[in-house]
């Protein structure tokens, strides 16, 4: 089979690596990749906002699926325009995307599903936004509706503060993402990421991880696009998987598809396990990056036949495999993420690391040049590590760490600790 993957991150990387290792593999083709998915894809300078041109480029390599791993070509309708064109694709249509690009727009399906989820109300103007806010009192939590890049939450702890991003988003701090706040309830619990596959009508469980938001150890200083993960998450236990499985995976798939829009790809729920049980906080609509990596590390069965049988609806009865063992990925970030950093700067030694046994090291943002590889971007190396458990992961990832010579990068030394105690 001939593959295109679109994107250019360490989650795409790991895609990359594992679908790589499928026998039914022909040609791997990434747009744009970067230099670590060259080791197994042909990069090609696709632009993927231009659909007309991935769907002719698909045509002439007789690709026979297309997997799409960030959220934004999803949001803008690639899937559409490659089914509509007849090419299999593996991530949900424009319709069903809204899962993540509105957060309204779930909100209401859980209202209509009976989903577990936090409290909630819509606005469009700030007056009655602030009316509700001093009605309800703090803690209380403030959401720009659409894609903001995770800036566009807030928890406020007081009335003050939530008056603030009500504001905030009212006079365009988030352009249009802010045109309309929804405002909730603010769960108290331990957060989790789950994974689901989806081919439009049947669900099945793809496993669990939990990440590091904040930029620093001890889960301080800024929020990131996560320093990184590990799977599997000691609170999502079997039960727990089931019913989350039962009382959110299940309705939300039997929702989208009885209202004409159907949801095929990864559904990545973001939960609150509060003491009454599991909450939905929010829904992404593609692999968490950096949580993809951990997952997969840890499966060992064929992703290429998964995501096909999935685009092709024959989700029903496919079973994926995972190791018992534990995996755990450190990113590797340019000193000053997330805010300015430097780029260009040298990294050595990824052979190094790679020769750790058990470890992994997964590019996100680096660039070859002649006189080697540079960081490119804020979040530059994920370096991750299968182990029996989960503190021989983590020391096979830091192991890996110490043997990369990027002098302007960090990394947080504290990966796993909630799990480790
Ligand atoms: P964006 O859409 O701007 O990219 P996001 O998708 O990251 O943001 P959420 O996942 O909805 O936004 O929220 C970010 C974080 O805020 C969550 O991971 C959680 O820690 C916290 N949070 C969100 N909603 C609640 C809630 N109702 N109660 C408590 N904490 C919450």
């Amino acid at each position: 089979l001939n593959v295109l993957l679109i994107g250019s991150g360490g989650r795409e990387h790991a895609l990359a690596w594992k679908l790589a290792q499928s026998p039914r593999l022909k040609r791997l083709f990434a747009a744009p990749g970067n230099p670590g998915i060259a080791e197994y894809a042909l990069l090609c300078a696709l632009d993927a906002d231009n659909h007309a041109g991935i769907v002719d480029f698909c045509r002439r390599e007789a690709i026979d699926l297309v997997v799409v791993g960030p959220e934004a070509p999803l949001v803008a309708g690639l899937a559409d325009a490659l089914s509509d064109a007849g090419i299999a694709v593996f991530g949900p249509s424009k319709a069903a995307a809204a899962l993540e690009g509105s957060k309204g727009f779930t909100k209401d399906l859980c209202t209509e599903a009976r989903i577990p989820t936090a409290a909630y109300q819509r606005f469009t103007e700030a007056a009655p936004a602030r009316d509700y806010v001093r009605a309800m009192g703090a803690p209380i939590v403030v959401k720009a509706d659409g894609i903001a890049a995770g800036k566009g939450v807030v928890v406020a702890e007081t009335l003050d503060e939530a008056i603030a991003a009500i504001d905030a988003c009212f006079d365009g701090a988030f352009g249009d993402a802010g045109a309309e706040v929804v405002i909730e309830e603010c769960l108290v619990g331990e957060e989790a990421s789950f994974f689901a596959i989806a081919d439009g009508k049947t669900a099945i469980a793809f496993g669990a991880a939990q990440d590091h938001k904040r930029a620093f150890d001890g889960d301080t200083g800024p929020n990131t696009g996560g320093m990184g993960a590990y799977s599997p998450a000691p609170v999502m236990t079997e039960a727990m998987i089931e019913r989350v499985m039962a009382e959110i995976i299940r309705p939300t798939v039997a929702t989208m598809a009885a209202r004409g829009t159907p949801f095929q790809g990864v559904l990545f729920a973001g939960l609150m396990i509060t003491a009454k049980g599991p909450e939905l906080i929010e829904y992404n609509v593609r692999f968490g990056d950096p949580e993809c990596q951990v997952l997969m590390m840890r499966m060992t069965s064929d992703l290429l036949d998964l995501l096909l049988a999935a685009a092709e609806g024959r989700l029903e009865g496919e079973m994926p495999c995972f190791r018992d063992a534990a995996a755990l990925t450190v990113v590797m970030a340019a000193k000053g993420y997330p805010g300015s950093y430097k780029k260009g700067t040298p990294i050595g030694s990824l052979a190094a690391a790679q020769a750790v046994p058990g470890a992994e090291v997964f590019q996100a943002g680096t660039a070859i040049t002649p006189a080697g590889l540079v960081s490119a971007g804020g979040r530059v190396l994920n370096v991750s590590a299968c182990g029996a458990t989960l503190r021989e992961a983590r020391d096979c990832a830091y192991e890996a760490v110490a043997a990369i010579d990027w002098p302007e990068g960090f990394c947080r030394s504290d990966i796993g600790w909630r799990a480790l105690g």
